[in-house]
């Protein structure tokens, strides 16, 4: 039997997982409800199953993905860690669950409590004064900081700032966010030693542009898992040109509890919720990337923003200089309970043991990797490192993308690979901290199989997956047409 015809074509005619009682309503003609123009003249072709082979379907299909609750899955930046499944509980509850974001404030004071309570820790583990809970992700949230820096601009006679400085080592959705801003995204060149921003080069862009500069984005530790330690003069450099400091906080797995971005200088500072406190985001969302800001930031915060008085919890309106809201309604709720829950769970001591945790999962892997791989960047990192495929390729033609594939017939998700995109042949890889000394020795002991596999049978990785239901994609097709849809009798053709 062929995979398709596995996954696809089920079911006999005349079979239900379902049963309805009998129609005992009188049935209009349905030309009555409906146009006959918009009606169907047969029957949609859909496939008619048991109970049991739908949910054999699906179960299978949730199968054929990897996931965290599956195996490893060291995707460097994007912190792909264990989910507490008490999260989900607490999201699940009824009161969380069903609330209606328009719901009476009366009828909704735990919910306000908790984005209340949520706001004050996240800005206590940033260092800033306030947080808004609206964006939907981090780079919706990059987008909302970069609106807030323009209006603080603008109010101070400084519009016509329109420069954003980003590292070249920075994440795609730096760049991307600052032109959806409306500004020009400036590269910085980073290090070659240090992999942190190059000074010297930084000094020209400012002697150069400094009165246009708007804003620096940066991450701390970078994308390459490495900490700036240059990180308060390039505070004191921005703001003397009068520029701002964003601080991409995806990364903030590395940091909780060990240092924080205001007091590092920064003036904005965007968490991703779904990757540092721990909700499942594959398949993109859903996301929460709240936005804290230091006080002078404060009054161009989208509103309402949660308070509290003597009577109890309710919704403070924005002030005038306000961006206004960023979406609809208040925030993905169901993540900031997870996030909520997670903080809580852990306390300080125990996000400090996370940030700890995580950094030494990634040293540890590095080490072992050291090996067999070059090492981008070999000095001691935070919660990431970028391994690299050079030697494979200079050596046997073998690609980071032929490792990342050989390794799903190990039973594994891949790193990131080709990014950052100043390293060549990159493997960025973040275990994060919820991982156990036994899967780390299991993951360095499929590294060091594929080097020598490399070695000895560059062919077998070359052509990896072999174990996977679908082998490699022609991936410009795949995202340019992906074809999503199932149509009764089609041909479903994949290499
Ligand atoms: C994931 C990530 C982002 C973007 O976050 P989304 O929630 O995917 O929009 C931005 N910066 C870094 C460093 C990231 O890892």
């Amino acid at each position: 039997m062929s995979v398709e015809s596995l996954i696809f074509e089920k079911g006999a005619p005349g079979r239900r997982a379902a049963t309805m009682p009998a129609m005992d309503v009188p049935v209009e003609p349905l030309e009555d409800l409906i146009p006959g123009s918009l009606l169907r003249e047969e029957p949609a072709a859909l496939p008619e199953v048991s109970e049991i082979e739908v949910v054999r379907h699906y179960t299978h299909l949730s199968q054929r993905n990897f996931g965290v609750d599956t195996g490893f899955y060291p995707l460097g930046s994007c912190t792909m860690k264990y989910n507490p499944k008490l999260n989900e509980d607490m999201a699940a509850l009824p009161g969380f669950a069903h609330i209606h974001p328009l719901q009476p404030v009366k009828d909704a004071q735990g919910a306000i409590q908790l984005m209340y309570e949520l706001e004050r820790y996240l800005a206590e583990i940033s260092s800033m004064t306030r947080v808004t809970l609206q964006p939907s992700a981090g780079a919706h949230g990059e987008l909302t900081g970069l609106m807030l820096i323009k209006a603080y601009h603008q109010s101070k006679g400084q519009g016509h700032r329109n420069l954003v400085l980003i590292p070249d080592n920075a994440h795609g959705t730096n760049p991307a966010s600052a032109t959806l801003a409306d500004y020009k995204a400036v590269e910085v060149k980073s290090d070659d030693n240090t992999g942190g921003i190059d000074m010297e080069h930084l000094k020209t862009l400012l002697e150069s542009h400094g009165d246009q500069v708007a804003a620096i984005m940066l991450t701390n530790p970078n994308t390459l898992g490495l900490f700036d330690a240059n990180i308060a003069e390039i505070g004191r450099q921005i703001h003397a040109i009068g520029g701002q400091l964003y601080y991409d906080g995806a990364n903030a797995n590395a940091v909780l509890g060990i240092t924080r971005p205001g007091d590092m200088g920064f003036d904005v500072v965007h968490f991703n919720l779904h990757k540092t406190c721990s909700t499942p985001h594959g398949g993109g969302g859903p996301g929460a990337g709240p936005i804290g800001v230091k006080a002078h930031l404060v009054p161009f915060l989208p509103g309402p923003l949660p308070a509290k008085n003597a009577e109890g919890y309710y919704w403070e309106d924005a002030g005038p200089q306000s961006i206004g809201k960023v979406r609809a309604n208040l925030g993905n709720f169901g993540v900031l309970v997870r996030a909520y829950t997670y903080i809580r769970f852990n306390g300080p001591d125990g996000l400090r043991h996370v940030s700890e945790s995580a950094i030494l999962n990634a040293n540890y892997l590095r080490h072992g990797l050291s090996a067999d791989y070059e090492i981008a960047y070999p000095h001691m990192c935070q919660h990431e490192f970028v391994a690299t495929a050079r030697k494979q390729k200079e050596e046997h033609g073998v690609t980071a993308t032929d490792i990342a594939k050989r390794l799903l017939d190990y039973g594994m998700y891949a790193p990131t690979v080709y990014f950052p995109l100043i390293v060549p042949e990159a493997m960025m890889i973040e275990p994060t901290e919820t991982e156990t000394r036994e899967s780390l020795d299991d993951f360095i002991h499929v590294m060091k199989t594929i080097a020598e596999e490399s070695r000895t049978n560059p062919e077998l990785v070359k052509t990896a997956p072999h174990t996977t239901v679908i082998g490699r994609l022609d991936q410009a097709l795949a995202a340019r047409k992906p074809n999503l849809r199932w149509n009764p009798g089609q041909e479903v053709t994949h290499s």
